[in-house]
């Protein structure tokens, strides 16, 4: 029986099968103690120049989907996949995350204020119909 420790270390080498590495990284989004655990060897195995987020990108933990970041925006995640999201921003501060929130962030920006102008709109030519009467 594989200790999680084991696996974990097998994972930082690329030393597990496809289905294995999917089945981790699976069980990494839901489960905080064992991305606790990851984070913990990868800090042992850290030597000088590998930054944890370094080698956390050189592996390519799983980057949530464009869609999944709008749903984090927007605050509609369930729980788990939330915390994991957040982990893998905050934590990890991926690169590639955090400039396509930011993306996303400016567009439903903009998109609010399209919505708002569509109201105003609204608004202006009904109190016009109403003023008409
Ligand atoms: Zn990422």
């Amino acid at each position: 029986m594989t200790t999680p420790r084991e696996l974990l270390e097998s994972y930082l080498d690329d030393a597990l099968g496809e289905s294995e590495t999917a089945r981790l990284e699976q069980e990494l989004r839901r489960d905080e103690e064992l991305r606790r655990r990851l984070l913990a060897v990868m800090g042992e195995r850290d030597r000088g120049e590998h930054t944890v987020g370094a080698i956390w990108r050189r592996h390519r933990l799983s980057c949530p989907s464009r869609e999944q970041l709008g749903s984090f925006l927007l605050n509609v995640l369930d729980a788990g996949l939330r915390d994991y999201v957040d982990f893998h921003l905050r934590t990890i501060a991926c690169a590639y995350c955090l400039a396509n929130l930011a993306d996303l962030q400016a567009q439903q920006q903009a998109d609010a204020a399209v919505i708002q102008q569509r109201q105003q709109r609204v608004f202006q030519s009904s109190a016009g119909l109403l003023r008409k009467r």
